[in-house]
């Protein structure tokens, strides 16, 4: 990089929310070199919470939740191609149409995407979904519009339990099967678990809590069916949305000597990411659900958030250390915060 960190050439890869507000901030800070954002999506980037909310009610299309632009951040967008690798020493990002990539400095805001059902077969049956994407969402809500007789979703986190709210609001029978005692219990702990529990029986969710799905059925012609319960029940549903939680996509990164492994990409407090020998780096920087870094509200545990507003806030603090000398570099201090909203309630949490 030239000696003027506002010049030279940075490389964001994941074009989503904490691309796009990181490639602002860069701009917003007089960073005035070039900036190239490579996406594996073909789509600009989009918000995701409404996925699970309005697009599945019917009162927005997935095709309409665009993230807002705070400014234009005057970036090359390589949007539909993946990133395959990283040469730390050459400094080059590797792309799937075979072009590399140079760099002076990386931000990777690759995210996550849905865990899939274990068994490929059955994850393959039509009527089966995981919810990440706006294609997942578009092609889950028309599922819906066409008013299938029963739903069955695996899981009941944040997401399973959105989606379950989403059938019930819609008329739409649905069986929630948990392997733990209640839904939320993760995030929000028995209490608040049991009474998300009452609030999914009380608006009609079949709830089936301490079982786990065995096996999906189809018919003769592929379409799913129904599932198998570990308690030996059965239920029978047309269409299943698998809701286990999210797998960090950190697998382009393999040869590339980070510490990233499946519980993500470690990084200090100001966003650099950490090598696999523990050495911070001073080139490469991480943001998002991606990310792993040490907070020290929580005795600097590394914690990894897959909330909106931790991808927004560790991507402005990321893009202002990319183009800041050291003495006047950030840490990323934002208390965690998330939301979300089901069978009528906004449920908000701090901390
Ligand atoms: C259905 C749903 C509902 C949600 N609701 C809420 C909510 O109510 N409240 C809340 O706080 N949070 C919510 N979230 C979480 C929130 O959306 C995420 O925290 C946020 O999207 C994280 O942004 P990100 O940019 O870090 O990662 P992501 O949004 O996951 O974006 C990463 C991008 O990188 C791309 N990518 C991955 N690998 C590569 C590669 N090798 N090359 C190029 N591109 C790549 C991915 O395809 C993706 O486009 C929800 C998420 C979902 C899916």
């Amino acid at each position: 990089m030239s000696g003027d960190l506002r010049d030279g050439r940075i490389v964001i890869v994941g074009a989503s929310l904490a691309g796009l507000r990181a490639a602002e901030t860069l701009r917003d800070k007089g960073f005035t070199g070039s900036l190239t954002v490579v996406g594996d999506e073909p789509y600009p980037p989009y918000d995701r919470p409404p996925l699970s909310k309005q697009v599945l009610l019917g009162k927005a299309r997935a095709d309409t939740t665009e993230l807002p632009t705070r400014r234009a951040p005057d970036a090359d967008w390589r949007l539909g191609v993946r990133a395959t690798g990283l040469d730390p020493l050459g400094k080059r990002v590797m792309l799937a149409d075979g072009e590399p990539l140079p760099f002076d400095r990386l931000l990777i805001t690759t995210g996550t995407r849905a865990r899939p059902w274990a068994n490929p077969e059955e994850a393959a049956l039509d009527g089966v979904f995981t919810l990440r994407t706006r294609d997942d969402a578009g092609g889950l809500a028309d599922r819906l519009d066409a008013g299938p007789e029963r739903v069955l979703v695996i899981g009941a986190g944040f997401t399973g339990s959105e989606i379950a709210s989403a059938c019930r609001e819609r008329g739409i029978e649905v069986t929630v099967a948990e392997r733990g005692p209640a839904p939320l219990v993760g995030a929000l702990g028995g209490t608040l678990g049991k009474l998300a529990a009452a609030m999914q029986r009380n608006h009609g969710v079949d709830l089936r809590c301490g079982v786990t799905v065995t096996a999906l059925h189809g018919d003769g012609n592929g379409r799913f069916t129904g599932a198998d319960l570990s308690d030996g029940s059965r239920v029978d549903a047309d269409v299943c949305v698998v809701a286990l939680g999210a797998v960090r996509n950190v697998e382009w990164l393999e040869d590339s000597g980070l510490a990233a492994g499946p519980r993500g990409i470690a990084c200090d407090a100001g966003c650099r990411a950490f090598t696999m020998y523990g050495i911070v780096t001073d080139d490469v920087f991480v943001a998002g659900d991606v990310s792993r870094f040490p907070h020290p509200l929580f005795g600097y545990q590394m914690l990894a958030l897959e909330h909106w507003g931790n991808a927004v806030e560790q991507a402005e603090v990321a893009a202002h250390n990319m183009v800041s000398p050291g003495p006047l570099r950030r840490p990323h201090l934002a208390v965690p915060v998330f939301w979300s909203s089901q069978f009528g309630l906004n449920i908000k949490s701090v901390g």
